[in-house]
């Protein structure tokens, strides 16, 4: 029976899924992330779990068309080279593709963490029955795919769709984590919400989270939660990360014009107060055209999207 191997690794676990030629989902399970020992063992784990856990599937390794992994950073995608994933402690370039293929026999392919998450959304999560969609993950920082005709769209270097540094705050108050300033993720992730309550804090203490402002631990949950109880600075944080999510959306619409975003990761469940907003601001400042019958909407399919997006990228690349 043939099968599909898929694992979508994070910096805690790595997610795993053993699927049919038919992207059934069979099995799924997860394993802790070993990121001790510069992350010298991850692979190797990933590939003995298949064997034993994904094993009880029926499968032998013959029967395998191929694995699909997903990793937490930049990706050299015709190469199968990872360009270095800090929360692995993979510091160097990293030639997954080919080190998977050297432990295991089986076919590898490699994309970033974001991408096959969009990829997975698009053909079984919010964008199903869709070829053309953009996932924007709001996390600790801001992550993003862009799914075109139904092919992940990775760009000259495996660069493009990379939402996140999109430059939408033109004043450049934050700094972020890519060395520059304005980026989508410094006013849009779960660090953005919190950058964005200290700068307003200073405009007016009228809110329920000023001694969490003042002692250093304010959260994007409880930004999120104060504006559901009707805060002012909280409604005034989510409605300026909105703000600034229908600038980056309005830009990648005139450009793939897709027909669904799908809005996810933690910052998104903050749910209807994040997309009402969103949704006020993007269609007045968006290209008329390339907004007609798009919809913004919530992701699916939760922790699950990477692997569905990895098993899909061996259908669509090794099979
Ligand atoms: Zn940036």
């Amino acid at each position: 029976m043939d099968r599909i191997l898929a694992s979508d690794i994070g910096g805690t676990t790595c997610k795993m899924g053993v699927f049919t030629p038919e992207l059934e989902l069979l099995h799924k399970w997860e394993i802790p992330t070993d990121t001790s020992d510069g992350g010298s063992r991850i692979l190797e784990n990933i590939h003995q779990s298949f064997q034993s856990e994904g094993g009880k599937f029926g499968y032998s390794r013959e029967d395998v068309i191929g694995t699909g992994l997903g990793v937490p950073g930049p990706v050299d995608f015709n190469n199968g080279i990872l360009n270095g994933a800090i929360n692995l402690n993979w510091t160097h370039r990293k030639p997954i593709a080919a080190e998977f293929e050297a432990l295991s026999g089986i076919r590898a392919i490699v994309d970033n963490d974001a991408n096959v998450a969009a990829l997975g959304e698009q053909f079984k999560g919010a964008g199903m029955g869709h070829k053309d969609v953009v996932m924007v993950t709001l996390g600790t920082g801001v992550g993003g795919g862009v799914v075109s005709n139904s092919l992940l769209i990775h760009g000259h270097g495996g660069a493009a769709g990379e939402i996140g540094h999109l430059l939408v705050d033109y004043e450049q108050r934050f700094q972020c984590n890519c060395g520059k300033k304005g980026c989508l993720e410094t006013v849009a992730s779960a660090t953005g919400m919190k950058n964005l309550a200290l700068h307003y804090y200073g405009d007016g203490k009228d809110t329920l989270l000023s001694q969490e402002i003042e002692n250093g631990t304010v959260s994007a949950k409880m930004i999120v939660e104060a504006a559901q109880d009707g805060d002012v600075l909280g409604l005034r944080v989510v409605d300026e990360v909105a703000r600034y999510i229908a600038i980056a959306l309005s830009h990648i619409s005139a450009v793939t014009n897709p027909k669904y975003f799908i809005i996810g990761g933690g910052v998104s469940r903050a749910g209807r107060i994040l997309t009402d907003r969103i949704e006020h601001h993007y269609r007045p400042i968006t290209f008329p055209p390339a907004y007609e019958n798009t919809e913004i909407v919530m992701a699916e399919l939760g922790n699950d999207a990477g692997i569905y997006g990895a098993a899909r990228l061996v259908r669509q690349y090794l099979a």
